[in-house]
């Protein structure tokens, strides 16, 4: 009997520890700042979900709006300090898009120039189409963005999906410096090819090999995390996974690394948030 309780108090002693060592470990993480560089908030119902993640020491959170709606809801959202907007028409919800609608966003991102980080989300998905006349609609659109982008010397936050030759290929065109390629889904080729022109790669927090193959590839110069959240995870809290599977590819410690993407990040976004350290 004595046994049983000594046994069972050493249990607790042992998890209290455990407790211990766990929270203080969440402490120290706390201090370590992070940045996702490419979000939905308009999508969030509760957005004490964000307010959580911005606590935790995700400080800096892009938020892409993908039609003329959540364009406006971005703009709302962005507050200068944590949250920034890119504005743009993503290829799923230009389908249904006059051209009127297109211009309106065009003549939208003109007038916030000054309220915004990005143009994006735009590019190219031929998995959504592979109809001539949607996928001329698409590069027509694209390039105008790219146009606009360089114009207004914003950066460019891009969608590619099954469409990466033909994506790189206008991009390269187009003269545009400023690139970034959200959830990055090429091999390292590809990644390659867009790193040497100075492209980013923003990595989302979606583990495979290929996708360890492009973060041992790419210079982490060229790397930004990302959430995609709430489309591809829960909260801008998850870029804490991406940015282990950055320091785990390359062998760096976790801090260095969360320290090295947000300042990727704040630099390709031009951010000079009063948290900024550059
Ligand atoms: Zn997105």
């Amino acid at each position: 009997m004595r046994l049983v309780t000594l046994s069972v108090s050493v249990g607790c002693l042992q998890s209290k520890q455990i407790l211990k060592e766990k929270e203080r470990e969440t402490q120290q993480r706390t201090k370590v700042e992070m940045a996702d560089s490419h979000t939905h908030l308009d999508l969030f119902q509760d957005l004490a979900q964000v307010d959580s993640a911005i606590s935790y020491g995700v400080s800096t959170i892009i938020t892409c709006g993908v039609d003329t709606k959540t364009n406006f809801r971005s703009l709302e959202l962005q507050d200068g300090r944590h949250i920034f907007a890119a504005l743009g028409v993503d290829p799923e919800h230009l389908s249904g898009m006059g051209k009127d609608e297109i211009d309106f966003n065009m003549k939208l991102i003109r007038e916030r120039r000054g309220q915004i980080v990005a143009i994006g989300e735009v590019g190219l998905d031929y998995k959504i189409t592979s109809e001539k006349e949607e996928i001329a609609k698409q590069k027509s659109a694209f390039s105008g963005f790219l146009k606009l982008a360089k114009e207004l010397d914003l950066p460019v936050c891009i969608h590619s999906r099954e469409a990466m030759s033909d994506t790189m290929e206008m991009v390269e065109e187009s003269g545009a410096k400023k690139v970034m390629f959200h959830f990055f889904s090429g091999d390292e080729h590809e990644a390659m090819r867009a790193a040497s022109k100075g492209y980013m790669i923003s990595i989302p927090p979606m583990e495979s090999s290929k996708r360890r193959r492009v973060i041992k590839a790419v210079p982490i110069d060229n790397l930004l995390v990302e959430t995609d959240s709430p489309v591809a995870s829960a909260t801008p809290r998850d870029v804490e996974r991406a940015i282990r599977m950055v320091c785990e590819a390359k062998g760096l410690a976790f801090d260095k690394t969360a320290e090295r993407l947000t300042l990727n990040t704040k630099r390709f976004f031009n951010i000079r948030s009063p948290l900024m350290r550059i």
